[in-house]
């Protein structure tokens, strides 16, 4: 399928996460107050540049650029009223962990992070990285990707505010990369286990989030997860800086999106 194509009928689509309004409204790909804050504003004089998988150095003149955001849309109400929060959430977090050293294999209490309310606020992160995720598979299967992952199970959770079972997040130490992974997955065989994931880079700061499918790998208390027994309270800080890694130690993932 072409992929202007899939991405424009899409755009006609309803919003994945209500199902009840127009998609008219793009989800930054990265937060645009994450942008703003390692980045700063783009002008038209000092414009950013912007790669991806299909051209290098694309000029970005505003943080309101249609190339920073998702071509699968949402709906301006679940953009704004229904995650409002989580947004909020995360840009707090982001700004608390930009602002600290990060000692890879370090254990963090959420607490320091979220002086109250720390428990809801957590999850509100986690909501937040479910709606790109589901943003993210939207799009894998709007152009044409049959990937075994359920996005009804990402709606509901942000509907009823909730966590998804199966998504976990991890984060870590960056090398000064900023933007989004694609979305890669990992299948053992057909119809076995899935694992699929992507990663946030924030030049210091990254977050990994991970599908894992329920029942089928071990338990890792590195994921974190707001219903883990042994690891919602905290979180180890993960390495990701892969500039500085041995490019063998990834093991070759299908890239979907
Ligand atoms: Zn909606």
């Amino acid at each position: 399928m072409d992929a202007n194509v899939a991405v424009a009928a899409a755009g006609e689509a309803m919003c994945w996460i209500c199902k009840e309004n127009k998609a008219d409204s793009g989800e930054h790909k990265t937060k645009r107050s994450d942008l703003l804050a390692v980045l700063g504003t783009p002008t038209q004089d000092a414009p950013f540049y912007f790669n991806d998988l299909n051209r290098r150095n694309q000029p970005v003149k505003s943080l309101d650029a249609k190339i920073l955001k998702m071509p699968v849309r949402i709906c301006a109400s679940c953009n704004n009223a229904r995650t409002q929060l989580h947004d909020r959430a995360w840009e707090h977090m982001s700004d608390r962990l930009r602002c600290r050293r990060l000692a890879v294999g370090r254990w963090v209490r959420c607490n320091r992070v979220f002086g109250s309310s720390v428990k809801r606020q957590m999850l509100d992160v986690h909501l937040y990285f479910l709606k790109l995720f589901g943003c993210m598979l939207a799009e894998a299967k709007a152009n044409g990707y049959d990937l075994p992952i359920d996005l009804d199970a990402f709606s509901q959770a942000i509907m009823s505010g909730r966590p998804h079972a199966e998504v976990h997040l991890q984060f870590g130490r960056c090398d000064g990369t900023v933007g989004r992974s694609n979305l890669h997955y990992w299948k053992t065989d057909p119809g076995e286990s899935v694992l699929a994931g992507w990663l946030y880079e924030l030049d210091t700061i990254a977050v990994s989030v991970l599908y894992v499918q329920a029942g089928k790998f071990e338990h890792r208390r590195d994921l974190w997860h707001p219903h883990s027994r042994t690891s919602s309270k905290r979180f180890q800080i993960a390495d990701f800086r892969y500039s500085k890694r041995d490019k063998s130690d990834v093991a070759g993932p299908n890239t979907v999106a």
